[in-house]
Protein backbone atom coordinates (compact mmCIF):
# COMPACT_ATOMS: atom_id res chain seq x y z
CA UNK A 1 0.00 0.00 0.00
CA UNK A 2 1.18 3.46 -0.52
CA UNK A 3 0.60 6.10 1.31
CA UNK A 4 1.04 9.77 1.90
CA UNK A 5 1.97 12.08 4.59
CA UNK A 6 -0.28 15.24 4.29
CA UNK A 7 0.58 19.03 4.84
CA UNK A 8 -1.73 21.01 7.01
CA UNK A 9 -4.95 22.01 5.43
CA UNK A 10 -3.81 25.09 3.31
CA UNK A 11 -6.71 27.49 3.98
CA UNK A 12 -6.05 27.21 7.73
CA UNK A 13 -2.28 27.59 6.71
CA UNK A 14 -3.17 30.85 4.60
CA UNK A 15 -5.57 32.19 7.37
CA UNK A 16 -3.44 32.33 10.21
CA UNK A 17 0.04 33.71 8.52
CA UNK A 18 -2.20 36.73 7.65
CA UNK A 19 -3.40 37.22 11.03
CA UNK A 20 -6.71 34.82 10.74
CA UNK A 21 -7.77 33.25 14.09
CA UNK A 22 -6.42 29.54 15.79
CA UNK A 23 -8.45 27.01 16.88
CA UNK A 24 -8.87 29.19 20.07
CA UNK A 25 -9.78 32.06 18.55
CA UNK A 26 -6.32 33.80 19.05
CA UNK A 27 -3.77 35.35 16.36
CA UNK A 28 -0.57 32.70 16.02
CA UNK A 29 1.88 34.00 18.30
CA UNK A 30 5.36 35.13 16.37
CA UNK A 31 8.63 33.92 17.25
CA UNK A 32 12.30 33.46 15.62
CA UNK A 33 13.02 29.97 15.56
CA UNK A 34 15.80 28.37 17.88
CA UNK A 35 16.20 26.01 15.11
CA UNK A 36 15.25 23.33 17.73
CA UNK A 37 12.99 20.79 17.13
CA UNK A 38 10.45 23.09 15.93
CA UNK A 39 8.36 21.12 13.11
CA UNK A 40 6.56 23.51 10.16
CA UNK A 41 3.27 21.13 9.74
CA UNK A 42 2.94 22.87 5.90
CA UNK A 43 6.47 21.95 4.36
CA UNK A 44 6.98 18.76 6.92
CA UNK A 45 10.45 20.33 7.60
CA UNK A 46 11.68 22.11 10.73
CA UNK A 47 11.72 25.94 11.09
CA UNK A 48 15.45 26.89 10.61
CA UNK A 49 17.22 28.55 13.48
CA UNK A 50 16.77 32.09 12.95
CA UNK A 51 13.43 32.38 10.88
CA UNK A 52 10.29 33.65 12.38
CA UNK A 53 7.29 31.15 12.55
CA UNK A 54 4.11 31.13 14.08
CA UNK A 55 2.78 29.43 17.13
CA UNK A 56 -0.91 28.74 17.42
CA UNK A 57 -3.68 26.09 18.62
CA UNK A 58 -4.79 23.39 15.91
CA UNK A 59 -7.57 21.23 15.67
CA UNK A 60 -6.78 19.16 12.50
CA UNK A 61 -10.37 17.89 12.07
CA UNK A 62 -13.77 19.66 10.48
CA UNK A 63 -15.77 20.26 13.67
CA UNK A 64 -15.70 20.29 17.51
CA UNK A 65 -16.78 16.91 18.98
CA UNK A 66 -15.33 14.99 21.67
CA UNK A 67 -12.52 13.56 19.80
CA UNK A 68 -11.14 16.43 18.07
CA UNK A 69 -8.11 17.20 20.01
CA UNK A 70 -6.43 20.89 20.24
CA UNK A 71 -3.10 21.69 20.85
CA UNK A 72 -0.17 23.47 19.87
CA UNK A 73 1.58 23.63 16.27
CA UNK A 74 4.07 25.42 14.83
CA UNK A 75 4.04 26.74 11.12
CA UNK A 76 6.68 28.99 8.86
CA UNK A 77 5.48 32.39 9.77
CA UNK A 78 6.55 33.31 6.08
CA UNK A 79 4.77 31.08 2.79
CA UNK A 80 6.35 27.49 2.48
CA UNK A 81 6.23 25.03 0.23
CA UNK A 82 3.25 22.47 1.18
CA UNK A 83 5.09 18.65 1.66
CA UNK A 84 3.73 16.72 -1.23
CA UNK A 85 3.09 13.57 0.48
CA UNK A 86 5.91 11.64 -0.92
CA UNK A 87 8.16 9.66 1.83
CA UNK A 88 8.48 10.22 5.38
CA UNK A 89 8.83 13.73 6.03
CA UNK A 90 12.13 15.54 7.86
CA UNK A 91 9.48 16.16 10.90
CA UNK A 92 9.28 12.79 11.68
CA UNK A 93 13.15 11.96 11.64
CA UNK A 94 13.95 14.24 14.47
CA UNK A 95 12.41 11.98 17.40
CA UNK A 96 13.30 8.32 18.22
CA UNK A 97 9.51 7.54 18.36
CA UNK A 98 5.68 8.92 17.95
CA UNK A 99 2.13 8.58 19.08
CA UNK A 100 -0.12 6.67 16.32
CA UNK A 101 -3.51 6.58 16.24
CA UNK A 102 -6.41 5.71 14.04
CA UNK A 103 -9.44 7.40 13.39
CA UNK A 104 -12.26 6.59 11.60
CA UNK A 105 -14.37 8.44 9.04
CA UNK A 106 -16.29 10.33 11.54
CA UNK A 107 -12.93 11.62 12.63
CA UNK A 108 -13.29 9.04 16.05
CA UNK A 109 -10.62 7.32 17.35
CA UNK A 110 -10.46 4.05 17.04
CA UNK A 111 -9.59 2.10 20.37
CA UNK A 112 -6.72 0.21 20.05
CA UNK A 113 -4.78 1.44 17.90
CA UNK A 114 -3.09 4.10 19.63
CA UNK A 115 0.41 3.04 19.57
CA UNK A 116 4.03 4.34 20.56
CA UNK A 117 5.97 4.01 17.43
CA UNK A 118 10.05 3.57 16.64
CA UNK A 119 10.48 6.41 13.55
CA UNK A 120 11.98 3.32 11.32
CA UNK A 121 8.79 1.66 12.04
CA UNK A 122 6.16 4.40 11.49
CA UNK A 123 5.32 3.99 8.00
CA UNK A 124 5.20 -0.13 8.38
CA UNK A 125 2.85 0.58 11.39
CA UNK A 126 0.59 3.11 9.45
CA UNK A 127 0.41 0.64 6.66
CA UNK A 128 -1.12 -1.98 8.71
CA UNK A 129 -3.53 0.17 10.05
CA UNK A 130 -4.89 1.71 7.18
CA UNK A 131 -5.55 -2.06 5.82
CA UNK A 132 -7.69 -2.53 8.79
CA UNK A 133 -11.52 -2.27 8.04
CA UNK A 134 -12.51 1.26 9.02
CA UNK A 135 -9.72 3.14 9.23
CA UNK A 136 -10.14 6.20 7.34
CA UNK A 137 -6.53 8.30 8.45
CA UNK A 138 -4.00 7.78 11.05
CA UNK A 139 -2.43 10.87 12.81
CA UNK A 140 1.06 11.17 13.94
CA UNK A 141 1.74 13.05 17.35
CA UNK A 142 4.78 13.53 19.34
CA UNK A 143 5.57 10.75 21.56
CA UNK A 144 6.83 13.65 24.21
CA UNK A 145 4.07 16.11 24.27
CA UNK A 146 1.41 14.81 22.14
CA UNK A 147 1.73 17.49 19.10
CA UNK A 148 -0.08 16.76 16.47
CA UNK A 149 2.71 16.35 13.69
CA UNK A 150 1.01 14.87 10.30
CA UNK A 151 -1.64 12.65 9.20
CA UNK A 152 -1.40 9.71 6.88
CA UNK A 153 -3.65 8.45 4.40
CA UNK A 154 -3.85 5.58 1.77
CA UNK A 155 -2.64 6.88 -1.77
ZN1 LIG B 1 7.12 25.41 6.55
Amino acid sequence: MEIRYLSYDAKTVAGLRSGGPDAYGMPAERVVSDGQGNPCRCCLHDVPKGVEMLICAAMPFPSVQPYAETGPVFLCAENCEPWDGQGVPPVLTSSPEYLLKAYNADHRIIYGTGKITQAGELADYAVGLLAREGVAFVDVRSARNNCFQTRIVAA
